[in-house]
Formats: C-alpha cells, sequence, structure tokens
C-alpha cells in the first residue's frame, strides 16, 4: 500500500507515455495498491489531453466525388504558397483544366487585390 502523500508522484510514474487509462491501471495493479487507485487512474487519463489524443481516433472525413465542370474558369482555387526564397507567390488554379497561374506576392493586401486581379484578367 502507498502512503497518501507518494500516491501523486506513483500515479504520473504509471501514467507516463499516456497509454490510456487500461495501461496506465495495468502498471498500477502490478506494482502498487490503494483503496481508490482504479477512479484515480481513470480521472488522471480523462483529465489528460495526452491520453485523449492517443485514445481517440479521428477517421478522415468521407471522401465525395466533385461535379464535373463544363467550362474553363468556372470554379478556381487562390491560394498563397511560399515563401519561396523568401518571396511568397499568390496562386490560382483552375479546376477544370488544371491551369496554374501565380505571381509573386507584394505585402498589402491592396496589392494582394490588384495582383490577383490581374492574374484572374490574363487568364
Ligand atoms: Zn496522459
Amino acid at each position: 500500500m502507498v502512503p497518501r502523500q507518494l500516491r501523486r508522484r506513483v500515479l504520473d510514474l504509471a501514467h507516463e507515455g499516456h497509454q490510456g487509462i487500461v495501461k496506465t491501471k495495468e502498471h498500477l495493479r502490478s506494482k502498487v495498491w490503494w483503496p481508490g487507485i482504479d477512479k484515480e487512474a481513470e480521472k488522471k487519463c480523462r483529465e489528460c489531453f495526452g491520453c485523449q489524443m492517443v485514445a481517440k481516433h479521428f477517421p478522415p472525413p468521407p471522401t465525395a466525388p466533385t461535379r464535373l465542370l463544363e467550362r474553363a474558369w468556372q470554379e478556381i482555387v487562390v491560394g498563397c504558397l511560399g515563401p519561396y526564397l523568401l518571396v511568397p507567390l499568390l496562386v490560382v488554379v483552375d479546376y477544370f483544366s488544371r491551369w496554374m497561374e501565380e505571381e509573386v506576392l507584394r505585402s498589402s493586401h491592396q496589392m494582394l487585390t490588384q495582383q490577383f486581379c490581374k492574374v484572374w484578367r490574363a487568364s
């Protein structure tokens, strides 16, 4: 039986590695015991972010087919890439043809808008 003042430390040691409730209890049961040990282990793991991240399974979202497009520039994606060699790029991609236009990005928001319009008009 572990003295009350050492239980927290023992619980921390058994909990190392964030292996979840079952493994933490197994570690504890193999070496020590005190009244309410299971409930304390469960509480420790339930309140631990690391254990929750290990225990939870996050399945990827289901894939959905994209609808067929009828013409170029019907749908586009606009994004910023980089920086490459300290220069960010404005990228516009046409979903229909997969054509990509890129332009070196300047810093201000107004410049971004102007560059987007320039790329858009050129396409
Ligand atoms: Zn944990």
